[in-house]
């Protein structure tokens, strides 16, 4: 019997191990995947990278860790992302209780939590943590076909260990959230040809990535603590001053001028953080819209291609925005094409490649699936967690999730989750959110002593009811993002992270803690 287990070995599942192995608990890691990383260990799709710089996406818990690793970029590619990681696992000697090539199927709760692997092991432990990732649970293809297709084909969030040649192939890449748009210009620079089938168009901005200059990083590691301390202070986890005005209050020269340095920053809250109500009003947001559109007609030399290249259909940020290398300019090679699968549908995949609903067909050898993931709720209710009354986790939440703090559920004693719904998680940069709630659960297993922990209905309902109204008084419910569930069919339309923002979310979480964990149950 472990005092923990914890699933999943990405950021939050090695920092959960080093924190709870340090309160001196028996934990265990179980991890699907043959190798520690998570997110960096399955999306080696070319031109992966981070979208928040390498100095800021990343532990924060070792100051020895942070002034002994040297970031080449930055924006570093998976590969130096997924090196540190599994420098991480090392260096903290977390292997010796981490379980690869094990997936956990089912978790039961009598007292303490009995988990079943993928083998039918079964294994037990008085606390149980999902950290089983808000993007760890690829969507099938929804296309009829596909098991006819004569060529190869890869979802990007499961990419092949040994990589893909698409040299000289003709290649069809379908998506265009932040995997596609990362990954076509580095395809389209190896393939024969790249068609690109697009049904909606993101919002996107140049990363300027780059190398690190060694004076960049060593300013950086002199005041690493003030770094940290900034971006727990922000909304987004990303170091920055905060926005004081409204868009809406200057003028649109100035505006313009404010977006261009944005624009040139090369940052996720470069132009969203500029003003205080860009995802708040729309006639707000419409300013910075129409200014990032209007440099992807900069960019784009087709007109035709320009527009349908251009978001319209949902406010600019209220889908994450993505950060590019090249993506505009390469509509602008011979051997790119763009095709609208919003206008024409795909109806099916063929043995020699795809075909729209309006009779067109692409002839393809290699067929790339960025169509994303079942987010945020997806890797938790894929396991049969079943509480205190034999309910399951899938039923409880059949109408969206509800959760205390996004770390725990009502009925689920001794469970929590990382970055779970109705937590900043996604909307953040991730590794804010992980180490806060990781430590969030230490402390408080280090104060229950072996004791049993439950959210109550109560709160758990009050919390609820707050993501919902923060969320209901931002843009986010506007766009049909997988922030709300939309991209998969039949899932419930609910915005499921909590959009107050990084360091009030912490200081809510603290005050339920010092408050003796107001709105849990303890017992035992
Ligand atoms: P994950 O890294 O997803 O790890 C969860 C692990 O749990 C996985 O390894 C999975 O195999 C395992 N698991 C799940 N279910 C089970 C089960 N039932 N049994 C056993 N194991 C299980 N966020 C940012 O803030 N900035 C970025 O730049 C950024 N870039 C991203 C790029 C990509 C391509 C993707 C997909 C996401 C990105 N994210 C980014 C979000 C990213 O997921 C988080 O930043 C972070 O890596 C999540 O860590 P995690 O440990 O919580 O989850
Ligand atoms: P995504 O944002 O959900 O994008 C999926 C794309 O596939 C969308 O363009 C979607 O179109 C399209 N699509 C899905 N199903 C389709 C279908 N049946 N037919 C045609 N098109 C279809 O997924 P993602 O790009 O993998 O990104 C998910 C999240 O992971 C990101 O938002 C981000 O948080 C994270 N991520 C970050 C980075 C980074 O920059 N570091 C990189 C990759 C991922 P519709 O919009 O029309 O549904």
């Amino acid at each position: 019997m472990y005092d923990a287990i914890i699933v999943g070995a990405g950021l939050s599942g090695l920092y959960a191990l080093h924190r709870l192995r340090g309160l001196g608990l028996r934990a265990k890691v179980f991890e699907a995947a043959g190798g520690v990383g998570g997110t960096w260990h399955w999306n080696r799709y070319p031109g992966a990278r981070c979208d928040v710089e390498s100095v800021d996406y990343s532990y924060s818990f070792s100051p020895e860790l942070e002034q002994e690793w040297d970031w080449t970029e930055k924006f570093p590619g998976q590969p130096e992302i997924l090196a540190y990681l599994e420098h991480v696992a090392d260096r903290f000697d977390l292997r010796r209780d981490i379980l690869l090539g094990t997936r956990v199927v089912a978790a039961r709760f009598d007292g303490g939590w009995h988990v079943t692997t993928e083998t039918g092991e079964r294994v037990s432990a008085r606390y149980l943590v999902m950290a089983t990732g808000c993007l760890s649970v690829p969507k099938p293809v929804e296309v009829d076909g596909l098991a006819s297709f004569r060529g190869e084909w890869h979802h990007t969030g499961r990419w092949p260990h040994e990589g893909v040649d698409f040299t000289g192939r003709r290649v069809g890449v379908v998506g265009t959230g932040s995997s596609g748009i990362q990954s076509i210009p580095v395809i389209a620079e190896q393939a024969g040809h790249l068609t690109v089938f697009q049904r909606t168009p993101n919002f996107s901005l140049p990363a300027y990535n780059g190398p690190l200059a060694p004076e960049t990083r060593r300013a950086v590691k002199a005041a690493y603590g003030l770094r940290r301390s900034l971006a727990r202070q922000t909304h987004s986890g990303i170091p920055a001053e905060p926005a004081v005005q409204s868009a809406l209050e200057v003028g649109h020269e100035e505006r313009l001028a404010r977006y261009q340095t944005g624009w040139e920053r090369g940052s996720l809250v470069g132009i969203l953080g500029a003003y205080t109500d860009l995802l708040i009003d729309r006639a707000a947001n419409d300013t910075a819209a129409e200014f990032v559109r209007s440099k992807i007609r900069e960019l784009v030399e087709d007109p035709a291609d320009a527009e349908l290249l251009s978001p319209r259909d949902h406010p600019f940020g209220t889908k994450r925005p993505c950060l590019d290398s090249g993506y505009f300019e390469t509509f602008n090679r011979d051997d790119v094409t763009l095709v609208d699968v919003r206008e024409d549908p795909i109806a099916e995949i063929t043995a020699n490649g795809l075909r729209t609903t309006g009779g067109s067909e692409y002839e393809l050898d290699t067929l790339v699936f960025a169509t994303g993931f079942d987010a945020m709720t997806g890797a938790l209710t894929a396991v049969d967690i079943r509480g205190a009354h034999g309910r399951s986790l899938r039923e409880t939440w059949e109408a969206g999730p509800r959760t205390y703090l996004g770390l725990a559920a009502a009925g689920f004693p001794n469970l929590f989750t990382v970055t779970g719904p109705g937590s900043p998680s996604v909307l953040s940069n991730m590794v804010v959110s992980i180490e806060q709630h990781v430590d969030w659960i230490a402390d408080c297993l280090a104060f229950l002593e072996g004791r049993t922990i439950e959210a109550t209905e109560a709160a758990q309902e009050a919390w609820t009811a707050h993501v919902r109204d923060v969320g209901a008084a931002t843009l986010y419910p506007a766009a049909d993002s997988w922030y709300m569930g939309a991209n998969v069919p039949g899932k419930p339309r609910v915005f499921m992270p909590y959009a107050g923002g990084v360091a009030l979310y912490r200081q809510l979480c603290d005050e339920v803690a010092a408050k003796g964990y107001e709105g849990f149950a303890i017992t035992g």
